[in-house]
């Protein structure tokens, strides 16, 4: 039989749901969550998610600031946004968009965000707090949005060899950090592999939870999962599609065909992990705010 889908979006839709009802409730204390994302330079991909994210901020009732900067802005002009962002009153949440061009440096902005306005959660003070298990700190949303998948499609995680493919600090490193925790949703024997990984297929083939996030089109095949596995798929390849209307498609680093014939449950791209990582920012900035009440 092959794998059910993981319904994404409609995980997210509940999501977002519920991220609109604590705006409502926070309006009745007067405050309205506030999230600016800083787009510096004109790359397209970059544009098209600041869009989503926008437009997902503003469905929810909150408070959406776009700032759009120049692709020559120097770091300490970014710097200086920053600050700004960090200071006003009506921002809970900043996320700078990633990548940035060459002249700045990423990891240095990330450290200049105030690590309570954090949403992306980056900064190495949140990256901490989640290593250590503390709960009060963010957490990055793409691994937060994957653990909420897993849970919501009634996947029993202890115990279970989970397999990270990707080593990113965006998504491998902090998703091995949440599923190496000791907690109901996690309590994983964690694996995390990348590019100088040998045999890749043997770590693969031993996941009872793969995830894999390695930015390459069909990484992984059905030959390298295990029969009934869960597979994540976090990857969004731009591949040339002469059928499609834009000239290309969309495809995860999963061979979906070939996969969801052994596995037992899997993400679609798109319309997996997507739609969850910008529900999971919007349930950040919604928790900035509420953390902000005195
Ligand atoms: P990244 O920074 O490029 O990291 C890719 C990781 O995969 C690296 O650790 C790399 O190893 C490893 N890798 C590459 N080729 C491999 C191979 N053949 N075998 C084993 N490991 C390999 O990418 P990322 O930011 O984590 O993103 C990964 C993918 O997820 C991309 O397609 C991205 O667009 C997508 N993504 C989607 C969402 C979403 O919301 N849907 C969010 C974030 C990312 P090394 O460290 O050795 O180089």
């Amino acid at each position: 039989m092959p794998a059910d889908l993981i319904d994404g979006r409609a995980i997210a839709k509940t999501i977002r749901a519920d991220v609109a009802e604590r705006v409502k409730k926070l309006a009745t204390q007067g405050i309205k969550p506030g999230l600016a994302v800083v787009l510096v330079g004109d790359d397209p991909a970059s544009s098209v998610y600041v869009g989503a994210k926008g437009k997902a901020t503003e469905e929810a009732g909150m408070y959406s600031l776009t700032i759009c900067l120049e692709a020559d802005t120097s770091q300490s002009e970014l710097l200086e946004c920053v600050d700004a962002l960090n200071k006003d009153p009506r921002i809970h949440g900043i996320l700078v968009q990633m990548p940035l061009p060459k002249q700045i440096d990423p990891d240095f902005i990330i450290r200049s965000i105030d690590p309570l306005k954090d949403v992306d959660g980056f900064h190495p003070i949140n990256v901490g707090k989640m290593l250590v298990g503390e709960r009060d700190g963010f957490i990055p949303c793409t691994p937060a949005g994957i653990q909420v998948l897993l849970k919501e499609s009634g996947v029993k995680t202890p115990g279970k060899n989970c397999v990270i493919v990707g080593r990113s600090n965006i998504v491998g490193k902090p998703m091995a950090a949440l599923m190496m925790q000791n907690n109901p949703d996690a309590n994983c024997t964690v694996t995390v592999c990348h590019s100088q990984t040998t045999d890749l297929i043997e770590h693969t083939r031993s996941a009872d939870i793969l995830i894999v996030a390695a930015g390459r089109a069909g990484v992984v095949n059905g030959d390298m999962v295990k029969r009934g596995a869960v597979v994540i798929d976090v990857g969004t390849n731009r591949v040339k599609d002469e059928k499609a209307k834009s000239g290309a498609r969309l495809e995860g680093d999963v061979d979906f065909d070939s996969v969801r014939k052994v596995a037992s449950k899997i993400t679609p791209v798109p319309g997996g992990v997507g739609p969850m990582t910008i529900a999971m920012l919007m349930v950040n900035t919604v928790r900035a705010a509420e953390m902000s009440v005195p």
